[in-house]
């Protein structure tokens, strides 16, 4: 494709991008396709000769389209939405445009300035301590892919730094704390580095949130028997339901064990950190108080299409001491001054994609207030649909609303039931009911367990979710609670 061929077709490809957004509502949210259906539709090998680009582009709405569950849909309450914007596309575009793995200051200098310098921006907008801002010199933010990325890397630092302190540890001590409520991050980066990982128990009196004493307790009995935890995943706003740990109660905890490494979960409420209002409810003192690293994703509520996990860290000399391989052919002028940061050494990967456009064209484009506005929205359309559903038994909440996110079930009296058996008859009617909803093309919801009650998910975040359509899946979340309540009682 020449420039003046790509210059049409990029005007096609826009056009047909926005007549995808006008029509998204009229779309079914999930995708309706079978498994393998793509197969089916595609040759076995790539073509010999090189075909038209039309037919390709045609293709892509033909056959890729449909295979799309549309995350940006408005009606889409499933695990956490992914708020993409317009602005963030149009970076994505320019990033790519230029592709630039960036991994050295020398490789271009723009994309390793201007993420140091977006990355105080965001550092600013959450209200971090100064010593996390690049400009400190002493800590700092980096771009990551994903928040398990960023995790992985928090956790290869704090070994780092744990192996220096206690240079006769054994791995096979070593040990990685998250608890029952952490992602699946906690448990992944164990597999990849070969460490041991122990969930620490949560309680649905503290509203599945990990307390100091529990930490304690563990602390106290793994290093009893020879073990030695040397980093805790603490999470603001967990997957399933929203908890944020007593991050204030770990700090304490963690000042009598200042070698374990403290790092922050915040992948989805971190954002939330915008608003002055959330800052004591995520505990923003403490993080600045306690936190080695901190990570948030632009990428699910903070209005950046996908990827955009953005980690701080307390010393970004722990990274770069656990990072930096630097053979002759990767040294530079200013590297080796040190007058610079080369990204490479504060990630896994060498080359990287130049994500902070997307992060700088956004928070221009939108402002902090802007930034703030939409935050706010998705936190009172969530309590709105949380008024919903406790003005209306048999709906219950399992667990209180957290920031944007309800999670709900079914609790009707289920006359002649005998009480042993009330839960497990409570489990298949949700089960049923879940499994109406799932199959409804309108809205969109994902289920989890807490505390082995089986319970569904609203979590709200879309960039176009309105109250209204709020409303409109509530009549969903109803009309399928009426049958399944009906099916039950037949
Ligand atoms: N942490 C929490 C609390 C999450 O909810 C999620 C995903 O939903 C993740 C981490 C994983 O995010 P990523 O896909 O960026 O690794």
């Amino acid at each position: 494709m020449d420039i003046e061929a790509f210059r049409k077709a990029g005007y096609q490809a826009i056009d047909r991008i926005c007549d995808y957004y006008y029509s998204l509502e009229q779309k079914p949210v999930a995708s309706q396709v079978h498994p393998g259906y793509l197969r089916e539709l595609l040759p076995a090998a790539a073509p010999e000769e090189g075909e038209d680009f039309q037919a390709i582009a045609d293709d892509y709405q033909k056959l890729i389209v449909p295979g799309l569950t549309h995350w940006q849909h408005p009606n889409f309450y499933a695990y956490f939405p992914t708020a993409c914007t317009f602005e963030g596309m149009l970076g994505d575009l320019y990033a790519t445009s230029a592709t630039n793995p960036g991994f050295n200051w020398a490789c271009s200098p723009a994309c390793t300035e201007l993420e140091a310098v977006v990355m105080d921006w965001a550092a600013q907008l959450f209200g971090l301590a100064g010593h996390f801002l690049n400009s400190s010199e002493i800590g700092g933010g980096v771009i990551q892919t994903t928040a398990s990325d960023s995790a992985l890397v928090a956790i290869v630092a704090a070994r780092a730094r744990y192996t220096a302190a206690h240079p006769d540890v054994r791995l096979e001590d070593l040990v990685i704390y998250t608890t029952t409520q952490t992602h699946s991050l906690g448990v992944k980066a164990a597999l990849v580095l070969g460490l041991a990982c122990r969930a620490l128990e949560v309680s649905a009196d503290d509203r599945f949130a990990l307390r100091g004493a529990a930490l304690r307790a563990a602390l106290d009995a793994d290093k009893a028997r020879g073990k030695h935890p040397f980093v805790l995943v603490g999470t603001v706003g967990t997957t399933s339901s929203g908890a944020v740990d007593r991050l204030d109660e770990i700090g304490e905890v963690l000042k009598e064990h200042p070698d374990v490494w403290l790092h922050v979960d915040a992948a989805w409420a971190g954002v939330t950190l915008a608003c002055p209002e959330y800052r004591a409810p995520a505990q923003l003192a403490s993080i600045n108080a306690h936190a080695d690293s901190f990570c948030t994703n632009f990428h699910k509520w903070g209005l950046v299409n996908f990827d955009a996990s953005t980690l701080w860290v307390r010393n970004r000399r722990h990274l770069t001491d656990a990072l930096d391989v630097t053979p002759e052919f990767l040294r530079t002028k200013q590297g080796d001054a040190g007058t610079v940061i080369d990204y490479r050494n504060w990630h896994l990967s060498l080359g990287r994609r130049f994500r902070s456009l997307k992060v700088w064209f956004v928070l221009r484009s939108y402002g902090a207030a802007g930034f703030r506005e939409h935050i706010r929205k998705g936190i009172a359309l969530n309590a709105h649909f949380a008024a919903l559903v406790r003005a209306a038994p048999p709906f219950a909440l399992v667990t209180e609303p957290s920031f944007a996110l309800s999670v709900f079930r079914l609790a009707p009296p289920l006359p002649g039931v005998a009480d042993g058996e009330r839960e497990a008859a409570l489990d298949a009617l949700n089960r049923a009911y879940y499994a109406r909803l799932a199959a409804r093309p309108d809205v969109l919801l994902t289920q989890t367990v807490l505390n082995g009650t089986f319970c569904i998910r609203f979590a709200v975040g879309a960039a176009r979710t309105t109250q209204d359509h709020v409303e409109r899946a509530w009549g969903a979340i109803q009309e399928e609670a009426r049958a399944a309540l009906a099916e039950w009682e037949a």
